[in-house]
């Protein structure tokens, strides 16, 4: 066990790995831990992901204490996990400031901190907040406060045409009747709710739906027979199709889909558990 003292600042020199972050990131407990992940989340929006409390504060509308704390609390999750270290501050006590912080300068009693660098990579590689986000869009939550009415103004600028790209992707082949059995499996009704409202499709008047493979294609390569069975094809409202593959709730789905279709996983001889489904959706 190492233990490291810091009686000025609250920097020490951890080392704590992106791969390390990812897995005290993917902890039930800090996934499920809303106040901690939208804590993480301002942080990791900010300008270099440094900020203080008091900005932070300040800007979210919220005590800077939440800041503070809840930087504390995943430090002390993070130093529980790995038990390999212990940090100890001032006043001689165990300390999870300046775990997933650095400390780059304090003035007036505010300290102004930036996110480790191996836990925004972790952060990025499990695509946490504003996965997809654009530099227009991060650069917009960035300035401004949600609650203001603040829009981008079109430039009016003429862009030249960009040259036609030719892409070539290998791929296994999809089986279409697989996913319409999919649907009419689910009677064209959202697995999720059978409540979620749709329209009519415009070819037969059936309620529109979309398909989605449980077990991604991706991972077609993890299994010695096709994934592409109807056994692994749930049948999704528009909003939920687009939630398991971008909502940040997402593990909700994936574990009420998991349960339902675990068995007919099974009978066709996929076998995964919760785990690495979950996984393979995290990463
Ligand atoms: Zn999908
Ligand atoms: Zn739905």
């Amino acid at each position: 066990m190492n233990v490291y003292r810091n009686l000025r600042t609250h920097n020490y020199d951890i080392n704590i790995s992106a791969n390390e972050w990812i897995e005290i990131l993917s902890l039930p407990k800090i996934q499920d831990n809303d106040n901690m992940m939208s804590a993480l989340e301002k942080w990791y929006l900010a300008p270099e992901y440094t900020a203080s409390c008091k900005s932070l504060g300040e800007r979210y509308g919220r005590d800077h204490n939440f800041f503070s704390v809840q930087n504390r609390r995943l430090g002390q999750f993070a130093v529980k996990h790995l038990n390999q270290f212990r940090l100890i501050g001032d006043s001689g006590k165990e300390t999870y400031w300046g775990v997933a912080w650095i400390e780059l300068k304090k003035e007036k009693g505010i300290y102004t901190v930036r996110l480790r660098p191996e836990l925004v990579d972790a952060i990025k590689a499990l695509g946490l907040f504003a996965q997809d986000t654009d530099d227009a869009v991060n650069h917009y939550l960035q300035k401004h406060d949600l609650s203001q009415e603040k829009r981008f103004e079109f430039l009016h600028e003429k862009c030249e045409k960009p040259t036609l790209l030719k892409r070539t992707t290998e791929s296994y082949p999809r089986d279409p009747i697989a996913s319409k059995r999919a649907l009419c499996h689910a009677e064209f009704m959202c697995e999720f709710d059978a409540s979620h409202d749709t329209f009519p499709r415009m070819i037969d008047g059936l309620p529109y739906m979309e398909t989605h493979h449980l077990i991604p294609l991706k991972y077609a390569d993890r299994f010695n027979i096709s994934i592409d069975v109807p056994e692994n094809i749930v049948c999704l409202c528009s909003t939920c199709h687009n939630r398991i593959h971008y909502g940040r709730n997402r593990k909700e789905l994936i574990e009420y889909l998991w349960s339902l279709r675990k068995n007919d996983l099974d009978e066709v001889g996929i076998n995964i558990d919760l785990s690495e489904i979950i996984r393979f959706y995290l990463i």
